[in-house]
Parts: structure tokens; sequence; C-alpha cells
């Protein structure tokens, strides 16, 4: 039998905010317009007033200010953000909790940077994935664990296996032990944090990017560096890294399962919403990638409701993207939003629609 562990009222919610440095490229010709105050507070800058006018006047009143659970400037590392706003939500994982990260924000805003990271400075995946592997190593109890995972891309509301080569469309089908499930899905049984890479980024050569070129390297070497370039093609498609962790418990003459499920999730670029004025498939594109994109902000904000003031309608059918989602955004589940902006000051109103939009969640 499949059982979930006793269930918490309602799913808890978390917003972070992560602003990365300034490029070397945008350094020459970019201000940086973001300050983060304390470990919570976002102040953004107005950029249509010169710097020299600031300096003299000390005029406070064209800065905007949030407030999230969490607020990470420049100088913190994916680590600084996993270990404040991450690590204990992915313990309850292997304790059957269910859990979802995603990071949200426009095209070069840092998500790939956030999720995936580098070498020297892994992201939330590689962490999450090596935390989930070190505790079943550390687990001291006789139950036995099986870990795996799917890796799939919503886009303009279809469906696709990203570890499929030749995927056609997947429905979702309401199962009666695991509820909604994507038919057909291909789920693989992996034993490390490495194996789960390889699979990603065999997945991500196989996104939906804006430029067929990123495509046409795709045979290249399976290496996390050729993954982030990948990544930082603008991404038309939301990508979902489904991990679910069953723990088999033995109890004299029955056994029990508890199954965890983590899903972390790279948005497609925020500013898709926005962009859909230039008719065709991209109007299409963009109608769809904003639908999902606002059935998730619905979810979030009624969450955010529901975690403060109790019972809320939370509008999962919407979309396909909060369809597969709601198993790890309901329940016991436990949310975070990690909302990814830009210090520059000519991205000024795509970090103003960000904060809108993770301020809205809380
Ligand atoms: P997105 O996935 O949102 O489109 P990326 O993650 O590709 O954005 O980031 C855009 C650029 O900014 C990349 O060149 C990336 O290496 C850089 N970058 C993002 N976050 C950081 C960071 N915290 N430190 C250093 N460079 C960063
Ligand atoms: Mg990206």
């Amino acid at each position: 039998s499949i059982r979930a562990p006793p269930s918490k009222k309602t799913a808890t919610l978390q917003v972070a905010v992560k602003c990365r440095p300034l490029t070397d490229a945008e350094r020459r010709h970019s201000r940086h317009i973001i300050q983060v105050t304390d470990d919570k507070g976002i102040t953004v800058l107005d950029p249509d007033l010169s710097k020299d006018y600031l300096d003299r006047v000390q005029n406070r009143t064209k800065e905007r200010r949030y407030s999230f659970d969490h607020a990470f400037g420049p100088e913190c590392t994916n680590s600084d953000v996993y270990i404040k706003s991450i690590s204990s939500t992915i313990a309850g994982v292997i304790n059957g909790l269910n859990a979802t990260v995603f990071a949200y924000g426009s095209t070069g805003s840092g998500k790939t940077y956030t999720m995936v990271g580098t070498h020297d400075d892994p992201g939330l995946m590689v962490l999450s994935l090596h935390t989930i592997f070190d505790l079943i190593k550390r687990d001291q109890s006789s139950d036995e664990f099986e870990v795996t995972c799917s890796y799939l891309e919503v886009y303009n509301e279809v469906i696709y296996d990203l570890l499929e080569k030749s995927s056609g469309h997947l429905e979702l089908r309401e199962d009666p032990e695991q509820g909604l499930v994507v038919a057909g899905l291909k789920c693989i049984k992996v034993r490390s944090a490495d194996r789960i890479l390889e699979l990603l980024n065999l997945g991500n050569s196989r996104r939906k990017t804006e430029s067929t070129e990123a495509n046409a390297t795709s045979s290249r070497g399976i290496t996390i560096t050729s993954m982030l370039y990948f990544f930082t093609w603008p991404s038309r498609s939301h990508a979902v890294l489904e991990i679910i962790v069953k723990r088999k418990r033995r109890k004299q003459y029955q056994s029990q399962v508890l199954r965890g499920k983590l899903a972390l999730v790279d948005l497609a670029g925020s500013e898709r919403a926005s962009e859909t004025n230039s008719g065709g498939q991209k109007l299409r594109d963009g109608a769809n990638i904003n639908r999902s994109l606002l059935a998730l902000a619905n979810c979030i904000n009624a969450l955010g409701k529901q975690q403060k003031k109790g019972l809320a309608y939370v509008p999962y059918r919407n979309s396909k993207l909060t369809r597969i989602l709601k198993d790890g955004l309901s329940g016991n589940s436990q949310t975070v939003m990690v909302a990814t902006i830009s210090p520059a000051d000519d991205q000024y109103h795509h970090t103003i629609n960000t904060l809108k939009y993770a301020d809205r969640a809380k």
C-alpha cells in the first residue's frame, strides 16, 4: 500500500529572491540598481533618476522596497540559497513528503545558474540531488530506497518527454494509486546524483529553445558546461525534473511504502508573457506560456492566502503545468519559489514585474 505520512493542514510556501552580479559585459554600460538591504529586503532604484541627482538629494521616494522570506545579493552563492531556503525541504522528501522548487524570472536573470549552476557553484538541482543520495546513504534504518526520475517539458500546453528521443504528445491521466500521472512518461531508476545530471543534460539538449542552432549542437559532450550552454538560450518551455523517492519500510508481517516527490522546475523566461505582439508562432507560444505562468501565479497566490488565513480555493486545473505540479503544491507539500533578478538598470521593467509576481505569492 502507498500511504502519505500524517499530513499537516496546508502546504507551506517560501519565497526567495536572488539578485545576480552584473556580467562583465553589463559592467561597461549598465548601472547596478538593486540593493539587498538585509536577509529579507530588496530595494530597487528607479533608473530614470540620474546618479548625481540621487547623490545630491538622497531622494528615497523613488525607490521601491520589497520584503520576502529570503533575499540574496550578488555575493551569495547557490549554496547560500540552498542552505537557507531549500535544505530543510529536501530532507522531507526521503520521508514521503512532496516538494516543489522553481526558478522564476526573465531570460538572463539567472534561473539556470540558480537551478543548475557551475562546477564551482553547483545549483539547486545538483545540491538537492546530492543531499537526497547523502541522506539515503546515512540512513540508519533497514528501509529500502528506490529513486526514480523523469524529465518533461510543457510547451504550448503540450507535454513532451525530455528523456525520450522523439517523444510525441503525452496525456495526463488519473491513476487509482498514484493520482494524476503523465501516461507513458519515461521513469528511470537512478543510483547516484551524477546519473541524474547525465540524464538532465541529455534532456536539455532536446528542449525547445528560441534558436534551432542550440539543437544543432545537441550532440556535444555530456558535461555540466555544455548543459549551461544550452540553458543560456531563451527557453520557450517549462522543464520539470521530477524525482520520486520510495521508502519501503518493513514491519514484521506488513510493509509500508512512503512516496516522496521532488519537482525541480526551470520555467520559461517570464518576459514571454508580455512579449506577444509579433504574431504567428510567437503569439501562440506567448499566450500558452502566459497561461501556465499565470495559472502558476494564481495557485501560488492562493497558497499564500491559505497559509495566512486558512482555507482558499487553489485553481490547479487551469494549465498543464499546475496540474502536473499539483501534488507538490498541495496537501503536506512544501514549495519554494526562487525569483531571479538582474541588477542592471536596463532590466528595470523585468525586475519590477518579477518582484511583483513574487510579492503576490507571499
Ligand atoms: P536564465 O536561465 O534566467 O535565462 P542564466 O542562468 O543563463 O539566465 O544567467 C544569465 C547570465 O548571468 C549567464 O551568463 C550566467 O552565467 C550569469 N549569472 C547568473 N547568475 C549568476 C551568479 N550568481 N554569478 C555569476 N554569474 C551569474
Ligand atoms: Mg535559462
